[in-house]
C-alpha cells in the first residue's frame, strides 16, 4: 500500500485527495492545521458582516466521511524530513511515499511588513472577523462622535489594492453603508462613508479584460465616484455580488435555512 500525504486542505489538497478516492492500493492521509476548508473567495463577505464564518467553511472530515482510503488529521506541519520521507508535525511524524505539500500561500505587504499591525491580512477567518470587527467598531465610533471632522475620518476606509479582493472589498464596503447599516444609526448617516480603492498600476483589476474594467469604471464615473488615480464608493456594486449571492443561496439551503434566518443571523453578528 503506498502512503500518500497531503499537507493542506485547501482546494489543492482537497481536489488531489478527491482525484485519489478509492484509488486501489493508495491509503490517503490529509493534513490540515484547521478541522475546516476554507471557501476564501468569499472572505470578504464575512469581512463585511454579509455572510457568517460558517457559510465559507465546512469540516474537512464531512468531505471524506464516507471515502475508506482517505484519513482526515488535524495537525501543523513543522518539517519536512526528505531523507527519511517524514513530515514532523505538531503532533507527531508521518512517513509518506508520495508528498504533496499544497499549504497555499500567505500574503504579501510588498517590503511593508508594519502595514499588518494596521491592516490585517484576509486569508484566515480571524482575520475576516477582525477585520469586520474594526470596521462596525468605525460606524460605532463615528455614531458616538460629535466632532465633524472625526467622524467623517471614522467613515473613510482606504483599500490598497485594484486586484478583485480589493475591488470585492471596497464594493462591500460601499454596499454595507449604502444599504445594510443605512437605517441603523442616529447621529451619523452611513450612506456618507468614502470609500478611497488605491493601485498603484496604471488601473485597477489588471487582470480582467478591458471591456470589462472599464464598464465598472464607467458606472462609478456616472455615479461620481472614480477617477484616475482612486476609485471612491458609497456603495459599489457589480457583478460578482450575485456569484456570493447564489453561494449564500447554495449554503443556507445545504443547512436548512432561510433568507430570513441570515437576515437575523447577520443583525446579530453586527451586535457583536
Ligand atoms: C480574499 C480572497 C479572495 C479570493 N478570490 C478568488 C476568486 O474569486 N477566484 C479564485 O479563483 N481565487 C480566489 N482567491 C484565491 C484562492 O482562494 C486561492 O488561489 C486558493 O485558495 C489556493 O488554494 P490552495 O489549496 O493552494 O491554498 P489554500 O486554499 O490557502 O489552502 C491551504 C491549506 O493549507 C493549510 N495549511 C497551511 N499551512 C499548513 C501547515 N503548516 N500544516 C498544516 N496545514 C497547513 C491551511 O490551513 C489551508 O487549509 C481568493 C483568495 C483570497 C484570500
Amino acid at each position: 500500500m503506498k502512503q500518500v500525504l497531503i499537507v493542506g486542505a485547501g482546494f489543492a489538497g482537497i481536489n488531489a485527495a478527491k482525484r485519489l478516492r478509492n484509488v486501489p492500493g493508495v491509503a490517503v492521509t490529509l493534513l490540515d492545521r484547521e478541522n475546516h476548508h476554507l471557501f476564501q473567495p468569499l472572505l470578504y463577505q464575512v469581512a463585511m458582516a454579509a455572510l457568517s464564518p460558517a457559510d465559507i467553511a465546512v469540516p474537512i472530515r464531512s468531505l471524506f466521511a464516507h471515502v475508506r482510503n482517505v484519513r482526515v488529521l488535524k495537525a501543523e506541519a513543522q518539517r519536512v524530513d526528505v531523507d527519511g520521507r517524514t513530515v514532523v508535525t505538531d503532533c507527531g511524524e508521518f512517513k509518506y511515499d508520495y508528498l504533496l505539500l499544497a499549504s497555499g500561500s500567505q500574503h504579501a505587504y510588498f517590503g511593508h511588513e508594519e502595514w499588518e499591525r494596521n491592516a490585517p491580512g484576509l486569508k484566515t477567518l480571524p482575520q475576516a472577523t477582525e477585520i469586520r470587527r474594526r470596521v462596525l467598531e468605525a460606524f460605532e465610533a463615528a455614531e458616538r462622535d460629535q466632532n465633524l471632522e472625526a467622524r467623517r475620518r471614522h467613515l473613510t476606509f482606504v483599500v490598497v489594492g485594484g486586484g478583485p479582493t480589493g475591488v470585492e472589498l471596497a464594493g462591500a464596503i460601499g454596499e454595507m453603508s449604502r444599504y445594510t447599516l443605512a437605517r441603523d444609526f442616529r447621529s451619523i448617516d452611513p450612506r456618507q462613508t468614502r470609500v478611497i480603492l488605491i493601485e498603484a498600476g496604471p488601473r485597477i483589476l489588471p487582470t480582467f479584460d478591458e471591456k470589462r474594467r472599464s464598464r465598472w469604471c464607467r458606472r462609478r464615473q456616472r455615479e461620481g465616484r472614480c477617477s484616475d488615480s482612486s476609485v471612491g464608493s458609497g456603495g459599489t456594486r457589480f457583478r460578482r455580488r450575485s456569484h456570493a449571492r447564489r453561494s449564500a443561496r447554495f449554503g443556507r439551503a445545504r443547512q436548512g435555512r432561510t433568507r430570513s434566518d441570515d437576515t437575523r443571523a447577520s443583525r446579530s453578528l453586527r451586535a457583536r
